[in-house]
């Protein structure tokens, strides 16, 4: 049987997963750079694309960063510190309201509507000794949102090409993410993978969970990806493959890795596989064609030990000139060393 489903990581693999951040947008009374301060400071620890655009961005604007102290990542959720004495915690909505942390409703909007582009938007939250409306009730020891921070990745060139081939090939493709529903439903979109393929808001530790269950729903899964966070995946697929860009332990995890991280190479290694696959099927049915066959008669006398050389040698050859077709294979577009 031959690979059914294709599941491919979003960021860093069908994205380029360098971000930028392209908007703050800040409760009332917080300042653009005062927000930037400290989830910079915070994000600076952080090796996850979202924490390094954040606080390149910050150190950029604000001329340096003074670094968090305590800082804590949660993979898949965000990462928290302390800055000026303060608990700073930068991570996506759905870490604010796990851990019920006020989100003002001007900010769940701009969530949403960076969300609905295909963007990457999270919140970055302190106490701000403040008073919140109530009964009385101080806020002072909790910390809320206090700013979004909004962050835009780009399609890898050719994702949505190389999708279409994958696609050609009778193949299902569908997109894995840690990331929210609505961004992964935009970039999906785009790559025309269909809505019910879209598998988001997957926690780092869920991905290989999820792979198991399209096994378990009967079907041959590759998996390509590229991060820490895709390793267990890698691993649990029929066939994982790893991006050339990608992390040690996606490599690792991986059966094969792709020396380039263009996604053409992605639907190229399907191609050269069902190939070498297709060969390796004819090569045994001659081969064995040839012994079950000429033996038994061979040895009931009723082949010319001469005629049953010569036999061997054609299969042989056979065997081999087959072989050589793998050799047309030619990738869709060249290896461009990264
Ligand atoms: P992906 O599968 O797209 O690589 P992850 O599982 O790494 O996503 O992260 C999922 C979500 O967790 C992100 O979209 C973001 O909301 C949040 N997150 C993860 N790391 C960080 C971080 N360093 N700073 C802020 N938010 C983060
Ligand atoms: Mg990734």
């Amino acid at each position: 049987r031959w690979v059914q489903m294709v599941v491919l990581d979003k960021t860093g693999t069908v994205t380029t997963g360098s971000m930028r951040l392209v908007a703050v947008t800040t409760a009332p009374g917080v300042g653009e750079d005062e927000a930037l301060r400290r989830a910079g400071a915070v994000e600076d620890s952080s090796e996850h694309p979202i924490g390094l655009a954040i606080a390149r961005e910050a150190a950029a604007r604000l001329g340096g960063l003074h670094p968090a102290t305590g800082f804590e990542s949660r993979p898949g959720s965000g990462v928290r510190g302390i800055v000026d004495d303060r608990a700073v915690i930068v991570g996506s909505l759905d870490f604010f309201d796990r851990r019920s942390l006020p989100v003002l409703p001007a900010l769940r909007r701009a969530v949403t509507a960076a969300e609905t582009e295909g963007q990457t938007a999270v919140l970055a939250g302190w106490d701000d000794g403040a008073v919140q409306g109530g009964a009385g009730q101080s806020g002072a020891g909790q910390e809320r949102a206090q700013a979004v921070l909004v962050l835009a990745d780009t399609l890898r060139p050719g994702a949505a090409e190389a999708v279409a081939r994958i696609q050609r090939m009778g193949i299902r493709v569908a997109l894995l993410t840690g990331d929210s529903e609505r961004a992964a439903r935009a970039v999906a979109a785009q790559l025309r993978i269909a809505p019910e393929y879209v598998l988001a808001r997957v926690r780092p530790e869920e991905k290989a969970n999820v792979i198991r269950g399209l096994q378990g729903d009967g079907l041959q899964v590759a998996m390509v990806g590229d991060g820490v966070n895709d390793a267990a995946a890698l691993a649990q697929a029929d066939l994982g493959m790893a991006t050339g860009t990608g992390t040690d332990a996606a490599i690792g995890a991986a059966d094969l890795t792709l020396v380039s991280s263009d996604p053409h190479a992605i639907a190229d290694a399907l191609v050269l596989a069902r190939v070498t696959l297709s060969v390796i099927r004819a090569n045994l049915a001659w081969a064995f064609g040839y012994n079950v066959i000429a033996i038994p008669m061979a040895a009931l006398g009723f082949l010319n030990p001469l005629i049953a050389g010569l036999a061997m040698s054609v299969s042989s050859l056979v065997v081999s000139g087959n072989s050589l077709q793998i050799r047309r294979f030619r990738p869709k577009r060249p290896v461009v060393p990264e």
